[in-house]
């Protein structure tokens, strides 16, 4: 039996061990994923060896942490700094980064898009503002704080607080905070998103699972909306092809992966 879980704080909300134990017994494959609630992020890779644990996903606030505590990297998840999926072999602990690719998938749908505003600098951003800057989009990111856009901006990075914005025409904004996950705030001051949000095609979330302030206002200026259901399956499935060491391929998980949505 091959043991897996998902380290967060808070991460009582979190789908992952629906989603990954229906891959397990869809594919007959003797693997069992909890959730642990991991309050210090610096006990990371001590929890996850006192655990005996082969795999765990890394929700927030600990992807910075988890990178971190890492024996080796993937090469993306290197240059992103973010880690959300870690792999024990022999005792080595081996760190990718899954939320990127996920997310780049789940907004394929949406055409000619460009500019993109992401509200939000915490590591779901870092990695998801450089795959898609790969891809050939223009990525401004917007902060509540100055503290975590410095990165960004030595990155070459457009950014801004809520003090120095400037607002252009973009064609999707993103929220990538967590505001609106376990509160019902929004994830930059309500003048700031009114002026953003009537020009844009549309207003995604990585939120799942809800209908957050964010996307009410979106839905109020009549805008397309999408959650973070997407970006969290597909995440989901590369991870559990790391965890499968690649026995299954993404077609394999994908159905049984799905059925956690149901
Ligand atoms: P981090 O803790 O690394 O970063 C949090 C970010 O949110 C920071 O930029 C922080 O700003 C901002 N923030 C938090 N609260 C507020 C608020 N009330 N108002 C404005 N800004 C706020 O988190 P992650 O990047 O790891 O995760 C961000 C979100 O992405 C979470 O909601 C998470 O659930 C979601 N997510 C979804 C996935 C999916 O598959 N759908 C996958 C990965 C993440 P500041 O710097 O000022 O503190």
């Amino acid at each position: 039996m091959k043991y897996f879980a998902i380290f967060g704080n808070p991460v009582s909300h979190s789908k992952s061990p629906l989603m990954h134990n229906l891959v397990f017994r869809g594919l007959n494959f003797k693997g069992c994923y909890g959730r642990y609630l991991l309050k210090d992020g610096k006990k990371l890779r001590e929890k996850f060896l006192e655990l005996g644990l082969d795999g765990i996903n890394i929700t927030v606030p600990h992807k910075e942490e988890a990178y971190l505590a890492c024996d080796h990297l993937d090469p993306f998840a290197k240059r992103v700094g973010a880690v959300n999926t870690i792999v024990n072999r022999d005792g080595k602990l081996y760190g990718y980064n899954t939320d990127a690719l996920g997310f780049l998938k789940a907004i394929d749908e949406f055409q000619d898009i460009k500019k993109v505003l992401f509200l939000g600098a915490g590591g779901t951003a870092r990695s998801t503002s450089s795959i898609l800057r790969d891809e050939g989009y223009i990525v401004t990111i917007l902060n509540r704080s100055e503290a975590r856009l410095k990165s960004f901006k030595d990155d070459g990075f457009e950014t801004y607080t809520f003090n120095d914005f400037i607002p252009e025409k973009y064609d999707l904004v993103i929220n990538m905070t967590s505001a609106g996950l376990e509160d019902d705030s929004l994830p930059a001051p309500k003048g700031i998103l009114d002026r953003v949000i009537p020009s844009v095609k549309a207003c995604v979330d990585v939120i799942y699972g809800k209908e957050t302030p964010f996307l009410k206002l979106a839905k109020f200026y009549s805008k397309p909306t999408k959650d973070g259901s997407d970006m969290l399956l597909y995440q989901g499935i590369i991870a559990s092809e790391y965890f499968m060491n690649n026995l299954y391929n993404f077609e394999d998980i994908e159905p049984k992966m799905k059925r956690a949505f149901n």
